[in-house]
């Protein structure tokens, strides 16, 4: 059961889950004109979408019924097969696009289960807030059929920029949180630093206007440091070593100002595992080593921040 994606016509598509990511992806999809069929588990949601045109279907199975495509953005993974495997044989012959958030493990598993209900499968990534939807920021990775990204990209364009990675349904759930982990160890970082000038009398806010654009500027090393890493070569001239990256200073302000240094320790301790293994002079992409291959050394630096040798008394 297919059904042509043209430039100005609509797509017959249901969406199950109509939670803040669900309902903005449904309110899409409506706005562009795609006869849409919606399901909520609780009452009251799809209110505002029937208003807008949206067709309210009681159950899941009869929203499944109602289109060729079908989306659905659950809380997670649990929820995905507590609505879905009731449903295989409803869902068979159709396509199921599954933009809730799940690791790269439990995305397989489904797109495993799919291919047994004779499923045609995406799994998908949103790298974006609900406010988002339909801007080109807004990002969806996916993963998984390459037909069915081909077939039904120009509706997923609605909701933003579409990146497909290939066919292992894992992949955009693994990009999708290799990217989360940058922006929580970034927002961590940022806390930190408002912690830090807190007790100065600095604000939050104060603070926030002057990391937007350091941090904003600062992501132009990214690349460099990747060439570094692709390269394999982290005694690369003019980077900053290893030895002499401030960490300590960073420590010492931390405390001076009376603030957990956990975050400022927790990259530190990567530090200085290249430190200890001789590699002191290198540079700061030299880190991504101890983050690589944690098994010898990851234990007992998690254990004690404070390391043998100096001042644990060992
Ligand atoms: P919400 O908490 O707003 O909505 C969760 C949805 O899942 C609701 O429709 C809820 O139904 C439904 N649900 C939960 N458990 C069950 C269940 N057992 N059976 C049936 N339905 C269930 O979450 P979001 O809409 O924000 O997120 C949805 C997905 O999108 C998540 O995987 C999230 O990680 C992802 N996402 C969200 C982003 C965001 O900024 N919001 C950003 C990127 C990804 P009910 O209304 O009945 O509770």
């Amino acid at each position: 059961m297919t059904a042509e994606v043209t430039a100005g016509s609509g797509v017959q598509v249901s969406v199950l889950g109509l939670g803040a990511m669900g309902g903005a992806l449904a309110g899409a999809l409506v706005r562009s004109g795609h006869p849409t069929t919606v399901w909520n588990r609780s009452a009251g949601k799809a209110d505002e979408l029937v208003a807008r045109g949206a067709k309210s279907a009681a159950t899941a199975g009869e929203a499944v019924q109602a289109s060729p495509l079908v989306i659905v953005c659950l809380l997670d993974h649990a929820s995905v097969h507590e609505v879905l495997d009731p449903l295989s044989d409803e869902l068979a012959g159709r396509t199921l696009i599954n933009v809730t958030t799940t690791s790269p493990a439990q995305s397989r598993e489904f797109a495993e289960w799919a291919a047994r209900a004779g499923v045609a499968y995406l799994d998908g990534g949103i790298m974006a807030v609900p406010p988002m939807i339909g801007l080109p920021e807004s990002s969806i990775l996916y993963s998984g059929s390459a037909d069915v990204f081909d077939q039904y990209k120009p509706l997923l364009d609605v909701w933003g920029t579409s990146t497909y990675f290939g066919e292992d349904a894992g992949l955009a759930s693994l990009y999708d949180l290799a990217l989360l982990a940058g922006m929580y160890v970034m927002f961590a970082g940022f806390m930190h630093g408002a912690a830090m000038v807190a007790p100065a009398g600095v604000t939050a806010g104060e603070f926030a206007a002057r990391a937007a654009p350091w941090l904003t500027a600062m992501t132009g090393a990214l690349q460099g440091l990747a060439e570094v890493v692709d390269g394999g070569d982290y005694t690369v001239a003019g980077q900053q070593s290893l030895e002499f990256s401030g960490l300590g200073d960073l420590l010492a302000a931390s405390a001076d100002q009376g603030v957990s240094t956990e975050v400022v320790a927790m990259v530190q301790r990567l530090v200085q595992r290249q430190i200890d293994a001789g590699h002191g002079e290198e540079g700061f992409a030299r880190i991504i080593e101890s983050i690589k291959r944690p098994e010898a050394t990851w234990e007992r630096a998690t254990e004690s921040p404070v390391r043998p040798g100096r001042g644990s008394g060992s």
